[in-house]
C-alpha cells in the first residue's frame, strides 16, 4: 500500500510499504478520511514520533475490509470511525475506567502506525460504528470533537453562564459548537485572524460576540461585555502565558477557567495572578483527551448523536480536501502558516 512514513524528525516520505495485518482482536480499516491534527505538524517537523519508522495520522475512519483472530466477520464492511487511544487494560486508571489517564497506552499515529495510508490496523475494541447518517469525513473529526466535548462537560457550563472561549482553532471552535449546541445564550469568543471571524459566524454567533485580539484588548472588552464582572467560566485554548493570564484576569468571582490548550513553553504565574486565583476562589482545571467507554453517555457517543441527528454541522470546518499522494500540502499549510485553515483533511 501507499503511506507517508515519517523516518526522523522532518524526514517523511510517500512510499510503498506491506499492507498491515490484523493481529489478535484487531481489524484492518481501508481509510476513507483522516484529518491533520494540530499536533502532527511538531511530530512531524519538531519532536518526531515516539519511535521510527512511523505512519502517522490519528483522526480517521474507514471501512473494515479484514479481521484478525477473535473477531466476528460481522464487522467486514462496517463504516466505522476509531478510538486512537489503546489502553494498557492494567493501569489504576484502566481500573478505573478513566483510559485517557491511562500511563502504559500506545496510540494510533504517534506511537504505532496511523492513517495516512491506505490501510490501518487497530483493535476491534477502539471502533465506533457509524449510523448511514454520518459522513467518513464527519467521523474524521470525532476524535478533536471528543477532545472538546470532554472539556465542556467537565465544566458543566449552566445555560445563563457567560463563557468565553479563547483560541479559535480547531479545537476551540469545537468548542464554541458544542456550548451553542448545548443552548449557553452568551458565548464570547476571542481570535486572532479574519477568516475566524466569519466561523464563528458559521457556528450561529453574533459578530459582536466575537473579539479580535490584535485590534482590541480582550480584557477591556470582556469587561465591557460582562458589566465589569468578568466572565463565569473562561476556555483557554492557546496554552500561552499572555492567555491564561486573561483567563485568570477575566474570570468572575467563583468562576472556572479551563485549560485546554497545550502549552508553547514555560508557564509563569505572577503574584498578582495567583492573588486572583485565591481572592476570587476560582477554580482552574485542566482537561485531557477524551473519553470512549462504548456507553451511551461517554463523550464519543455523544458526539456521534449529535452527528446522527444533524444538530452539529463540523464539515464546515474542513477548509481544504487532499488525496492522500497530496496530503504534503496540508502538512505545509499547518506548518508554514501560508493559508488561513481550520481542518485540512485528507480524503481517500
Ligand atoms: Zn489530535
Ligand atoms: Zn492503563
Amino acid at each position: 500500500m501507499k503511506a507517508w512514513v515519517l523516518h526522523g524528525i522532518g524526514d517523511l516520505r510517500y512510499e510503498t510499504v506491506k499492507d498491515p495485518l490484523p493481529g489478535k482482536q484487531e481489524v484492518c480499516i481501508q481509510v476513507k478520511a483522516a484529518g491533520i491534527c494540530g499536533s502532527d505538524i511538531p511530530r512531524l517537523y519538531q519532536n518526531g514520533a515516539y519511535s521510527h519508522p512511523l505512519i502517522p495520522g490519528h483522526e480517521f475512519s474507514g471501512v473494515v475490509v479484514d479481521v484478525g483472530e477473535g473477531v466476528s466477520t460481522d464487522w467486514l464492511g462496517r463504516r466505522v470511525g476509531v478510538f486512537p487511544l489503546i489502553p494498557c487494560g492494567s493501569c489504576i486508571s484502566c481500573e478505573k475506567k478513566l483510559y485517557e489517564m491511562c500511563r502504559n497506552y500506545s496510540y494510533t499515529g504517534s506511537r504505532r502506525d496511523g492513517a495516512f495510508a491506505e490501510y490501518v490496523t487497530v483493535p476491534v475494541r477502539n471502533l465506533i460504528s457509524l449510523p448511514k447518517e454520518v459522513s467518513f469525513e464527519e467521523a474524521a473529526m470525532l476524535e478533536p470533537m471528543s477532545v472538546a466535548v470532554h472539556a465542556v462537560r467537565r465544566i458543566q457550563p449552566q445555560k445563563t453562564d457567560i463563557v468565553t472561549v479563547c483560541g479559535l482553532g480547531t479545537i476551540g471552535l469545537f468548542v464554541t459548537m458544542f456550548l451553542q449546541e448545548a443552548g449557553i445564550r452568551n458565548i464570547l469568543t476571542i481570535g486572532n485572524k479574519d477568516f475566524q471571524k466569519q466561523t464563528v459566524r458559521k457556528l450561529g454567533l453574533l459578530d459582536d460576540a466575537y473579539c479580535d485580539s490584535r485590534k482590541q484588548d480582550a480584557f477591556e472588552w470582556i469587561k465591557e461585555h460582562t458589566d465589569g464582572e468578568g466572565t463565569d467560566v473562561f476556555f483557554e485554548c492557546v496554552g500561552r502565558e499572555r492567555t491564561y493570564t486573561l483567563a485568570i484576569n477575566s474570570t468572575a468571582p467563583l468562576g472556572k477557567v479551563m485549560l485546554v490548550g497545550n502549552p508553547f513553553s514555560d508557564m509563569g504565574l505572577s503574584r498578582d495572578i495567583y492573588w486572583k486565583i485565591l481572592r476570587n476562589q476560582l477554580t482552574v482545571t485542566g482537561t485531557w483527551n477524551s473519553a470512549f467507554l462504548h456507553e451511551p453517555e461517554d463523550d464519543w457517543n455523544y458526539v456521534l448523536e449529535r452527528l446522527a441527528k444533524k444538530r452539529i454541522a463540523p464539515a464546515e470546518m474542513i477548509t481544504h480536501r487532499y488525496s492522500l499522494e497530496d496530503l504534503e500540502k496540508g502538512f505545509h499549510i499547518m506548518r508554514d502558516k501560508t493559508e488561513d485553515y481550520v481542518k485540512i483533511m485528507g480524503i481517500a
